[in-house]
C-alpha cells in the first residue's frame, strides 16, 4: 500500500491494474488461484499503485485469493470491486483490502433498459454505499459505468455527490469503448473543470483505442490510468499496462519507476495463464517489434539502434532479431554469419542473398537459422563441386 500512498502525496499519474478483474471477466478466461496470487506479486514487482484484485461477492476461491493477496502485505494497494450495495461491501471487509471500487451506471440508456430504475435510484444507492465504504475508512473509488454515454449534467451531479458522501476518485468508464481522443480530453476537461475531482481513465478498445483515450484523458488532467496486462478485458479489453507505462516513459517524459524489464515475462505469463496468444505484433511485448528484416532496416539498425527502434529491447525483456528473408540485405547475411564465426566474402554474400531469396520465395517465409545454414553447405559443395570440374579440365588440358 506504501507505493500508493506516497504516489497519491506526490501528486505522480498512478496505474491501477484490472488484470484480475476486468482481464479475468474476459469470456472465456479463469485464472487459476496459484496464477491470480503470482500476477499479482508480479505486478507489484514490477510497480504498479493499485491491483484491483476481483469481486469479494462471489465468494469462494474469489474471496479466498484476495485475503491472501491482502496477506502478503505488498507495496501496492489492493482494491475489490463491488456493486453500490453494502451487501457487497462487507464481503470487501472481510478481506481486508484497503480500497473499494463501488460501480454502478450513470447513462440513461443502462438506468432504463438494464436496471429499469431512475437516476435518483441511481444517486441515492450509490450515496448510501460510499458513505458505507467511507465509515470502514476504505480509499473508495465510485465507478460511473457507461460515462462516456452519460449526459454530462447527471455526470456531474453524480460526481458531486460521490464526493460530498466520502469518494477519493471517479472511474470513468468507457464501457463500450465509444471515445476517441479529442472527444476524451473534452470530456474530462470539462468534468474535472466542473467538479475538481480526481479522475480514473477506465477505457475500452472496441476501436482500438483504448491506450489512446486513456493518455488523452491523464493529458487533460485525469489522475489514474485503468490498465490490464496485455489490454486483457471484456470483448477488445482495456488499455494494455505495457503501451500506458513505455508511452507514459517515452512520448510523455514521465518515469514512473517501474521495472520495465520484466513486461516481456509477464506479458507472456499472462498470456499462458488467459489462454490469449500473445501475437507476434503486439506493441511493446510483441516478438516482432524488435525484429528486423528489411535490408534498409537491418542495415540502419546494426549501424545504430535508434534509426529505426524508439527504445532498448532489453528495456521491456526482448533481444533485437535480425531476420534473413526475402528482403534481406547482404550486410544482415554477413553479420547473421558472424553469429556463427564464419566471415563471409562481399561475394558469398551476395551469392549467398541470390539463394536465399529464392528459398524464401518458395517457403513463403523467413529462415531459421539451420536453413541459412543448410543454404551455406549447399553453397560450399557446389563450389566444390565446381571447383574440381574447373581443376579436371585443367588436368586434362
Ligand atoms: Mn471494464
Amino acid at each position: 500500500m506504501k507505493r500508493f500512498m506516497d504516489a497519491l502525496a506526490n501528486k505522480l499519474p498512478m496505474l491501477v491494474d484490472t488484470t484480475l478483474r476486468d482481464g479475468e471477466q474476459t469470456a472465456g478466461v479463469v485464472f487459476s488461484n496459484r496464477e491470480k496470487l503470482r500476477i499479482a506479486r508480479m505486478l507489484d514487482n514490477l510497480g504498479v499503485h493499485q491491483i484491483e484484485a476481483g469481486i469479494p461477492v462471489m465468494g469462494g476461491d474469489e474471496k479466498e485469493v484476495i485475503k491472501e493477496m491482502v496477506s502478503y502485505k505488498l507495496q501496492a494497494s489492493i482494491m475489490a470491486w463491488n456493486r453500490a450495495n453494502i451487501e457487497d461491501i462487507k464481503h470487501s471487509i472481510d478481506c481486508g483490502v484497503d480500497a473499494v471500487a463501488i460501480s454502478i451506471s450513470t447513462s440513461d440508456i443502462h438506468i432504463n433498459h438494464k436496471l429499469k430504475t431512475t437516476r435518483e435510484w441511481v444517486l441515492e444507492n450509490m450515496t448510501k454505499a460510499v458513505k458505507y465504504a467511507r465509515e470502514q475508512g476504505f480509499y473508495i473509488s465510485v465507478n460511473a459505468e457507461d460515462a462516456s454515454r452519460t449526459d454530462m449534467d447527471f455526470l456531474v451531479q453524480f460526481a458531486n455527490e460521490a464526493r460530498a458522501a466520502g469518494a477519493d476518485r471517479l472511474r470513468f468508464c468507457d464501457t463500450i469503448g465509444v471515445l476517441e481522443p479529442f472527444k476524451t480530453h473534452k470530456l474530462i476537461t470539462e468534468l474535472i473543470e466542473k467538479t475538481g475531482m480526481d479522475i480514473e481513465m477506465h477505457t475500452h478498445n472496441d476501436f482500438g483505442m483504448a491506450t489512446a483515450n486513456a493518455l488523452a484523458g491523464l493529458q487533460a488532467g485525469a489522475k489514474f490510468i485503468g490498465v490490464t496486462i496485455n489490454g486483457l478485458g471484456e470483448r477488445a479489453g482495456n488499455a494494455a499496462l505495457e503501451e500506458v507505462a513505455m508511452a507514459l516513459k517515452h512520448l510523455f517524459g514521465v518515469n514512473l519507476g517501474m521495472q520495465t524489464r520484466d513486461f516481456r515475462n509477464l506479458c507472456e505469463y499472462v498470456a499462458r495463464a488467459s489462454g490469449r496468444q500473445l501475437y507476434p505484433a503486439k506493441p511493446i511485448v510483441g516478438t516482432n517489434t524488435f525484429a528486423h528484416e528489411s535490408g534498409i532496416h537491418a542495415d540502419g539498425v546494426l549501424k545504430h539502434p535508434e534509426t529505426y527502434e524508439i527504445f532498448k529491447p532489453e528495456e521491456v525483456g526482448l533481444e533485437r532479431q535480425i531476420v534473413i528473408g526475402k528482403h534481406s540485405g547482404s550486410k544482415a547475411i554477413k553479420m547473421k554469419f558472424v553469429e556463427y564465426g564464419i566471415d563471409l566474402s562481399d561475394e558469398e554474400a551476395a551469392d549467398l542473398l541470390e539463394s536465399v531469396r529464392s528459398v524464401t520465395v518458395d517457403l513463403k517465409r523467413t529462415l531459421f537459422d539451420k536453413e541459412l545454414m543448410y543454404i551455406y553447405e549447399d553453397y560450399l559443395y557446389e563450389k566444390k563441386i565446381a571447383a574440381s570440374i574447373e581443376d579436371s579440365g585443367n588436368n586434362k588440358g
